[in-house]
């Protein structure tokens, strides 16, 4: 079971996929979290010349392929091992933030991100995708008072408006309307502990035999 975690900053991913995989342990489950970009060792090579500003040095079209390079190891070396071990794999942003961040607010052709996307997944779609959505402005803020700097570039943290975060919620909305099987959309504006229970019951219904 393949499930992936989506959404703006201060949303509360990691929080709520730490939550989701000591219960599924607690439960008996073999569980593999992971994250992108990263994951696995090529791909957190890469991680590391996105995360410095590849964006701004190179443009957003080598930012997107430098992605695409980074999920295709992440899901060859790590991902699809796992699955087919009979793993359950959480994975903190998946193919949706490509769309999201280098298609929507990026600017790239959609068809452009599609192919990537294709080579890149080579087959391997989430069985669930959980979109935590959060208003920028409180998401924002919760990234803030938490000190996460999230930044793919110097200081684009900084440089960003709050509308270029509303887009990107918007865009996460549009992908969960187009695939509403796939895409589970959570309110991530309430308590963490409703957050937590909504996504464990999106998840057990997968899980039962
Ligand atoms: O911790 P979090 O997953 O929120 O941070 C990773 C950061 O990497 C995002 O905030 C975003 O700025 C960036 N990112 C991106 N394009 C992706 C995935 C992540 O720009 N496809």
């Amino acid at each position: 079971l393949f499930i992936s975690f989506e959404g703006g900053e201060g949303a509360g991913k990691s929080t709520q996929i730490r939550r989701l995989s000591a219960a599924l342990r607690a439960k008996g489950h073999d569980v593999l979290v992971t994250r992108e970009p990263g994951g696995s060792p090529g791909a957190e090579a890469v991680r590391h010349v996105l995360l410095n500003g590849a964006a701004e040095a190179y443009g957003t079209r080598m930012e997107a392929l430098l992605f695409a390079a980074a999920r295709s190891d992440h899901v060859e070396q790590v991902i699809r091992p796992a699955l087919e071990r009979g793993t359950v794999v959480l994975c903190d942003r998946f193919m949706d933030s490509s769309r999201v961040y280098q298609g929507v607010t990026g600017n790239l052709e959609p068809d452009f991100i599609e192919a990537l996307q294709r080579v890149a997944i080579n087959g391997v779609i989430p069985d669930r995708t959980i979109i935590l959505d959060i208003p920028a402005e409180l998401g924002l803020e919760r990234a803030r008072s938490r000190g996460q700097a999230v930044s793919t570039g110097p200081d684009r943290y900084e440089k960003e408006k709050l509308e270029t975060h509303e887009k990107r919620r918007h865009g996460f909305l549009d992908i969960a309307i187009r695939e509403p099987e796939r895409c589970k959309v959570v309110n991530a504006a309430r308590s963490e502990d409703l957050i937590a229970a909504e996504i464990q019951k999106l998840v057990e219904v997968l899980l039962r035999p």
